[in-house]
């Protein structure tokens, strides 16, 4: 089974109410639905804080200390699909610089539930 992480947008999450961290990214890796080739486990759940600056190093510290190197990051639904973007660097711009801190593929969304 592919061991992967989520990265929410925590500007969603917190007053969302269909938040990425409530049930449907989980459900959706669970099931190896939406983007998910197959059921996936999920190793980590990481949320940004705007303005984002801290993503990056927390992304990276949750690959160190949980010493898990996931297969795959997922940048959830809400984070890439969200109108309006976000504001401060864009899901594109976040997705690189993660793949650049640590050479792991990221997918640009997790499911497609409403
Ligand atoms: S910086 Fe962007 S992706 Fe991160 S919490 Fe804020 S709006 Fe969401």
């Amino acid at each position: 089974m592919k061991k992967i992480m989520v990265v929410g947008c925590g500007a969603y999450m917190d007053s969302g109410y269909g938040c990425p961290g409530e049930w449907r990214c989980l459900k959706a890796a669970a099931l190896g639905e939406g983007n998910f080739e197959e059921a996936s486990s999920v190793v980590g759940l990481i949320k940004c804080e705007c303005p984002g600056k801290t993503l990056v190093p927390n992304t990276g510290m949750a690959i160190k200390l949980s010493e898990i190197k996931p297969d795959a990051i997922y940048l959830s639904s809400c984070l890439v699909d969200s109108k309006p973007d976000c504001p401060y660097a864009g899901s594109e711009e976040l997705a690189k610089m993660i793949e650049g801190k640590t050479g792991i593929k990221v997918i640009m969304g997790t499911h497609d539930y409403h």
